[in-house]
């Protein structure tokens, strides 16, 4: 056994390492170290996941935003985005086609977009989830006042999404202007907690100037967080955006790092991304031989998916949902998947376990 592999078996043990040894597992795994991580890695998603792999439809309502984050292709100052907001109904048209597909999550992600009041929001949640009394609702619209969270917490959204991107100062004040702060991305996390939402964090692979101490500090905020949900993807330069010259992230690096957070945190639902899919073919796949057990793929409309571009060449924007939903069917199959028709909230082991023995499994 290497040092590596070691390192490894402590990280499974005890759910979390020193700065130190993060930095050596990033720097120094040879080729049988990741695959000895990887097998590790995907027999804990095994124990307590099976072999069913979670299913959210992704609705991209607004690519309107009033932010400007370096690496983002619908930050505020590019003016070449065909801008859009969905309607209501036309939110509600995506539900009905997912739901028909078998989806019990709806994720509804967009742009800092102003135009959508409080008010809005929380009577598109209700009508939501009184059309839809057996989904889950996850919301992904960034920041907002501990009141906005509350509220929209009480009309009844289940889970937010909110990457805190790197959980470094300095890295994070150069992938953001001045006006964003991680104080603040974590402060809405941990009151997003508080209110009682299954909470989101994570962050990009090979965001321009990440260091492996920043990887390190991701995983220690991250154990410290505790997040019900970690979603992890490479960085992918967007040709509109500063960072347009930039190298894109590692497709190994954010596999081991899937590994790492699955022996971390071996409750939590970790999607394989479609940034992970949009870097390499299988990269999927390889997400949930990595760990992963969650997919998300898109519900939005034909007509604006490629308009919500975050990164160049992103998949799947000429695609119908039902096309979607069976490609990835097809695709889990094929490594010995299955995706699941329910709502696949976050469970603990011990839940896990105690269903199954009540149920004689
Ligand atoms: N406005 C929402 C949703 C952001 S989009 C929010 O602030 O949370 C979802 C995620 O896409 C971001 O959190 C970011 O991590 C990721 N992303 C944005 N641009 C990207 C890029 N160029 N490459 C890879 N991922 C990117």
């Amino acid at each position: 056994m290497t040092e590596m592999q070691r390192l490894i078996d402590q990280l499974e043990e005890k759910g979390e390492l020193t700065r130190e040894e993060y930095v050596a597992l990033l720097s120094q795994l040879n080729k049988e170290d990741i695959q000895y991580l990887r097998v590790k890695a995907c027999r804990v998603a095994k124990e307590h996941f099976g072999n069913r792999i979670y299913t959210r439809g992704l609705i991209e309502f607004t690519n309107y935003c009033k932010n400007d984050c370096y690496y983002c292709g619908i930050r505020r100052s590019n003016r070449a985005v065909d801008r859009y907001r969905l309607t209501k109904e036309q939110i509600l048209a995506c539900c009905r086609e997912g739901y028909q597909l078998g989806f019990r999550t709806f994720v509804l992600q967009g742009g800092e977009d102003t135009s959508y009041s409080d008010e809005d929001m929380i009577e598109l949640i209700h009508q939501i989830k009184q059309e839809f009394p057996d989904c889950a609702l996850t919301l992904s619209i960034g920041e907002k006042s501990y009141e906005s969270y509350l509220r929209y917490f009480q009309a009844g959204a289940d889970r937010y999404l909110l990457r805190h991107e790197t959980a470094d100062e300095a890295h994070y004040a150069k992938l953001h202007p001045a006006n964003l702060s991680l104080k603040n991305r974590k402060e809405c996390l941990y009151n997003l907690k508080k209110i009682g939402y299954q909470v989101g964090a994570g962050f990009m692979v090979g965001s321009p100037y990440q260091t492996y101490d920043n990887l390190a500090e991701d995983l220690i905020f991250l154990k410290e967080l505790s997040p019900e949900m970690v979603g992890i993807g490479p960085f992918l330069p967007h040709h509109q955006t500063p960072f347009a010259m930039e190298a894109k992230g590692s497709l190994e690096l954010t596999l081991v790092l899937i590994s790492i957070l699955r022996l971390m945190l071996p409750d939590a639902l970790i999607p394989a991304t479609t940034a992970l899919g949009t870097i390499h073919p299988l990269g999927r796949e390889e997400g949930i031989l990595s760990g992963a057990n969650v997919v998300m793929p898109n519900l939005s409309p034909t007509s604006v998916r490629k308009k919500y571009e975050l990164y160049d060449n992103k998949i799947c924007t000429g695609d119908e949902a039902a096309e979607c939903r069976f490609c990835l069917d097809g695709r889990m199959k094929k490594i010995g998947y299955e995706l699941a028709v329910d709502r696949g909230d976050y469970k603990t082991r011990m839940q896990t376990k105690l269903q199954r023995s009540s149920s004689g499994l």
